[in-house]
């Protein structure tokens, strides 16, 4: 079985304490709604009573169908689906129940055999109500518990809870976070992991299960992460942790930090817009403690690979998807130059799957905003098999790839709840900057060169809080060209993957399509494409390719497109050339992509609102894109 075949990550939510669970749930899930938006819904129980309440769309429809239908309860589980198996409608939302109505569960993940499962019960006469993978697993608990209750365990054991819930997962195949109530057995809430995360949130005489922390912030910041494996058993009396291999066993709970704990929108309409803002903050951050005047280099706390090591690499294998693979390409062009060693960058799920000759020297970096992608966890695990050090660039403290990496470097950029990543990329351009330096600095960098780095470096923050004010011009741009159909976007060097970023976004939250290239490569097919009714976005500051981008540029306007420039400020020569300018400032080059991004983000996201696109929710895209 490969658990990582199909690693689905939307959000779960579980609650057991002494307070109205509806409330907590559907805070809970609100935060979580970012990972899949098809359906919504919560169970509590309550005196030997099971109320379900769940819908098709967003959480808002269920807050105000429970707001019509209250459930009272101080013991609950809640889901944020993101479709598999089954339409999203209202009968395949979560959670599923049994069908004695015992047991009621939510499932993030794929569970592989269901077919299998479903035939053989339902030729026991079992009936099922939704086309779900998951309600097999509700009826499968439901199953094991009516055979131990007729060969005479009491209902209301947890003990028998406990051996229904094993005997159903031992026999399935796939990936699994559960949270599972047991109707005659209140005061419990049983969760299990198998391929997808869950946490649990530790209170005062209160326990909180969710998928990743984002819901338990604010409520407590002690938590217990569970492994694959695991089943735990919440209860107002307790917690109680068994492996299915090693039993029970201790719990390590471990303080979440104040970095996690910024997930309100604040004054912005939309997280994206928020994120988009942060920037000079999560740059600062991801700088933070990390620059060291005294060497001229950079500082890293959790590498876990000493100098020597990291001295005898000769060659880097970044690996990564979507925007973060974007970010590793700036880190290929960043490595190669400061460091000089031979860098690639690796789509994980090409990588996991080829039989890539990695040498003894080969150093694998993984690059993940969410540390859960499961190609990219799957790319480090093939990675660590073949006895290489794999590191992790991450955001989410406590991810699985964080957890499972030999060490690495974490963003620090706060939550990113945007689905269109945004900030995530700068914080990793930052720190793959910060690993160019290292590894630089330890090999033929000289001292001055590493100071004037690390003073570039120090101007960014400030930098970016100046191209921010590009935002009214980005405005006009994205009124102007909103219902194109097609754009280009291109550029070279450091500002070819902004190109390709800059396209991504686009395409994410407006639905448009658009292409990244290299600019000299655009005269090889895409140029072709050129009319008046497809803008180019040139990516063109001022530096070592700027005269050859300035004639791609005049290519294309040769041939009638109208060109959108990202331009350095007061460029006179491309004002009287293009369409539109949007200026940004001078930076050097190795730091361009940190501002030239913006207001390709920007853009993304003024066209998507024009267009009456959900920014925050675009169209069959989930935060953690995590299915192979
Ligand atoms: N496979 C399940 C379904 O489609 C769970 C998906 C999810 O993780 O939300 O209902």
């Amino acid at each position: 079985m490969d658990l990582l075949r199909a690693l689905i990550m939307c959000g779960i939510v579980g609650y057991v304490g002494h307070r109205p669970a509806s409330d907590l749930l559907l805070d809970g899930l609100s935060r979580l709604e970012y990972r899949g938006y098809d359906s919504a819904g919560i169970a509590v129980v309550e005196d030997r009573e099971i109320a379900v309440r769940k819908r098709r769309g967003r959480v808002a429809g269920l807050i105000e169908l429970i707001e019509s239908h209250p459930v009272e309860g101080s013991i609950g589980i809640g889901h944020t689906r993101w479709a598999t198996h089954g339409d999203p409608s209202d009968v395949n939302s979560h959670p599923h129940l049994d069908e004695s109505g015992r047991v009621v569960l939510v499932h993030n993940g794929v569970i592989e055999n269901h077919d299998r499962l479903k035939a053989r019960l339902s030729e026991t006469g079992c009936g099922f109500r939704s086309s779900t993978d998951t309600e097999v697993v509700a009826q499968l608990i439901g199953w094991h518990l009516e055979q131990l209750i007729e060969s005479g365990h009491a209902a209301d054991d947890p003990e028998t809870c406990w051996s229904a819930l094993r005997a159903t997962l031992d026999e399935l195949e796939g990936t699994y976070g559960l949270g599972v109530l047991f109707r005659d057995c209140p005061g419990h809430l049983w969760a299990a992991r198998c391929g997808s995360p869950l946490v649990i949130g530790v209170g005062d005489q209160e326990y909180f299960l969710a998928s990743d922390t984002s819901p338990l912030i604010g409520y407590t910041r002690d938590v217990v992460y569970l492994d694959d494996h695991d089943t735990a058993r919440l209860g107002r009396d307790g917690l109680e942790v068994r492996h299915r291999d090693a039993g029970t066993r201790d719990v390590a709970v471990q303080t979440i930090q104040d970095e996690a704990v910024d997930v309100e929108l604040g004054e912005f309409p939309h997280y994206m817009l928020k994120e988009i803002y942060e920037q000079p903050d999560s740059i600062r951050s991801a700088m933070r403690g990390r620059m060291d005047g005294d060497d001229a280099t950079a500082v890293f706390g959790g590498l876990n690979a000493d100098a020597g090591e990291l001295r005898r690499i000769d060659r880097i294998v970044l690996t990564a998807c979507g925007t973060s693979w974007h970010a590793g390409l700036v880190g290929e062009y960043l490595i190669e130059e400061f460091a000089r060693i031979p860098t690639e960058v690796e789509y994980a799920s090409e990588l996991r799957y080829r039989n890539a000759p990695l040498t003894d020297t080969t150093m694998v970096f993984a690059i993940t905003q969410s540390g859960e992608t499961a190609d990219t966890l799957a790319a480090v695990r093939e990675c660590r098999r073949k006895g290489h050090k794999t590191l992790a660039i991450c955001n989410t403290v406590g991810s699985t790839i964080a957890r499972e990496a030999d060490g690495g470097i974490y963003l620090h950029a706060g939550p990113e709840i945007g689905v269109a990543s945004t900030k995530a990329f700068t914080s990793q351009v930052t720190v793959l900057a910060l690993l160019a330096l290292y590894l630089g600095r330890m090999r033929h960098m000289s001292f001055r060169a590493g100071e004037a780095f690390l003073e570039s470096l120090e101007a960014m923050p400030e930098l970016v809080a100046r191209t921010l004010e590009c935002h009214d011009t980005v405005r006009e741009v994205a009124r102007r060209f909103a219902d194109c159909g097609n754009f280009l976007y291109l550029g070279r060097q450091y500002n070819f993957p902004v190109a390709l970023e800059g396209a991504l976004k686009l395409k994410e939250i407006s639905y448009i399509h658009a292409e990244g290239y290299p600019a000299a490569e655009m005269k090889h097919g895409p140029i072709a494409l050129v009319d008046e009714r497809t803008p180019s976005v040139f990516v063109t500051p001022r530096g070592g390719v700027y005269e050859k981008v300035v004639s791609n540029l005049e290519e294309i306007k040769a041939r009638g497109g109208p060109v959108i420039a990202i331009a350095g400020p007061d460029d006179e020569r491309i004002a009287g050339l293009v369409d539109e300018v949007i200026p940004v400032p001078d930076v050097p080059e190795f730091l361009q992509p940190l501002v030239t991004s913006i207001p390709l983000q920007l853009l993304a996201y003024e066209v998507a609102l024009l267009r009456g696109c959900d920014v925050d929710r675009p169209r069959n895209l989930a935060k953690s894109v995590t299915v192979e």
